[in-house]
């Protein structure tokens, strides 16, 4: 049994427990994506004991397998002339209700199976948001940290050589993630419709001269802040003046610390993968325009901000150490929302310890199994990530929505249907949790939620 099983609920354990042996069996060595189905397949006991319809359709058996993987070869010449090899992928997981969507990542430790759970979590995520996507999600091992924007573009170029005979608006409509922003989406489109002779909205989080959305950019960090503002609320509680921990300093953190502000909280911490800074004084917008600067335009280290800023800690990453000292700050709130597994058990220890009241994720799965169970055991607010970051994804939509109808809506309008959707998608969650027996357990209330909806239009269209 998976350490997230709910006590006391009577189970179809056996179907349950074969299905998770033949995903670790037929995927070897994706501890990632073993980790992301372990913890749907959990929530999805309660499901299954009610409705034993999914068992006979072998619908988890179904779920868990994509419909189609694309792995390639991405050749590409550096600015000496030297060759260079990278791999791309792309997996399209779902698309029961909807083209597949999500998001493309160039990072060196991008493999198949981190590209899978993402694409698993992402066929929920997109489920929980009411839009009919399904889900994708894609990249490389490429590291574009330290190449000129003449390398990146080639290494664009290349990679969409290749993936542009399997992408089109109607079929996959890849965006960014981790090391894919701005500009590679402007080199990766760009190529698209040179080899395509077509104009479309084949990727989303383009620029806004060429048919993006207004709020893209903010959109998954100002999710997560509404999403955790709904969440404050069901406790009578609220963001103004709370200490928040955020980590990253990517386009998730920069716009998670903006909204905080909004709402009238104190965001102290930042980092990078070279280390942690903490402001005990607050990132104010000021410092924010400092990092947004220092990230997106210089692309420098976060260690420069101790430099800028006196009073400001920079701890840096220490491998000898058993924990990341960002999650040991004295906080009320914490966004994770840099990567994978980055809270550990014994962050999570460290965040209780300090009397943490809430933990909503920008980044996917950045708690572990471990630590995702300490925070529900503790009844603190937890947000999942498959809900909690669902507002990147969602105004994705609205831009594929916009890029149909030839139409550009306000910062108003996109932000207006951004805050509804997260408050509808707390709803759903809350209330699925209630409603399947474990009130409180978002956890619960973001698989379920989310996999009603994929599991029922996979039943309708037939065994595909
Ligand atoms: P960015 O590339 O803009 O920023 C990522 C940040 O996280 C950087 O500060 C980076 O530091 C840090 N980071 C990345 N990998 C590691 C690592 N292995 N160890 C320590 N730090 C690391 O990416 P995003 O902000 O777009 O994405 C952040 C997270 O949010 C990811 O989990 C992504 O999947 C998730 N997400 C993003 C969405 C979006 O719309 N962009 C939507 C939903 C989820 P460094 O520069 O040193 O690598």
């Amino acid at each position: 049994m998976s350490v997230l099983t709910t006590p006391g609920i009577k189970v179809p354990g056996d179907y349950i427990e074969s299905v998770m042996i033949s995903v670790k069996a037929k995927n070897p060595a994706e501890p990632e994506f073993h980790q992301a189905v372990a913890e749907v397949l959990d929530s999805l006991r309660l499901v299954l004991a009610k409705h034993p319809e999914y068992q006979s359709a072998r619908l988890l058996e179904r779920i868990v397998e994509p419909e189609r993987v694309l792995m390639f070869r991405v050749p590409w010449f550096d600015d000496q002339g030297g060759i260079q090899v990278n791999r791309g992928f792309r997996i399209e997981m779902n698309s029961a209700i909807g083209p597949y969507k999500g998001g493309l990542r160039f990072h060196p430790s991008v493999n198949l199976g981190i590209l899978k759970f993402l694409a698993f979590e992402q066929v929920f995520k997109n489920s929980l948001t009411t839009l009919p996507m399904g889900g994708g999600k894609g990249g490389s091992d490429f590291d574009p940290k330290g190449k000129s924007d003449n390398e990146v573009m080639r290494f664009c170029q290349s990679f969409m050589t290749e993936l542009c005979r399997h992408i089109g608006p109607d079929t996959d409509v890849p965006a960014g993630d981790i090391g894919v922003g701005g500009r590679e989406i402007g080199f990766l489109f760009g190529q698209y419709k040179r080899l395509r002779n077509e104009f479309t909205g084949v990727l989303t989080g383009k620029g806004l001269g060429w048919g993006g959305s207004l709020i893209r950019p903010e959109a998954t960090g100002y999710g997560c802040v509404y999403f955790a503002n709904e969440m404050l609320k069901t406790r009578k509680d609220k963001l103004e003046g709370k200490i928040c921990l955020v980590s990253g300093s990517g386009n998730v953190s920069q716009y998670t610390i903006e909204k905080l502000l909004d709402f009238g909280a104190k965001p102290v911490t930042v980092s990078d993968s070279n280390g942690v800074i903490y402001d005990p004084d607050g990132i104010d917008r000021e410092k924010l325009a400092w990092v947004m600067d220092l990230k997106n335009v210089k692309r420098g280290r976060i260690r420069d901000y101790a430099d800028k800023y006196k009073k400001a800690i920079f701890m840096p990453t220490d491998i000898k150490l058993d924990h990341n000292p960002l999650w040991n700050v004295k906080a009320d709130c914490a966004f994770p929302s840099a990567t994978q597994n980055e809270i550990t058990a014994k962050d999570a220890a460290n965040l209780l310890k300090n009397g943490i009241k809430l933990v909503a994720e920008g980044a996917n799965m950045p708690s572990t199994l471990e630590a995702t169970k300490m925070f529900l055991d503790a009844k603190i607010l937890y947000g999942p990530a498959k809900a909690a970051n669902a507002g990147g994804v969602a105004t994705s939509g609205l831009e594929m929505s916009q890029n149909s109808q030839r139409l550009s809506w306000t910062r108003e309008e996109v932000d207006n249907r951004l805050h509804k959707i997260m408050i509808a998608i707390h709803q759903t969650c809350f209330e699925t949790a209630e409603k399947y027996g474990t009130p409180g357990n978002l956890v619960n209330g973001a698989n379920i939620g989310g996999f009603l909806k994929v599991a029922n239009a996979m039943l309708d269209q037939g065994l595909v």
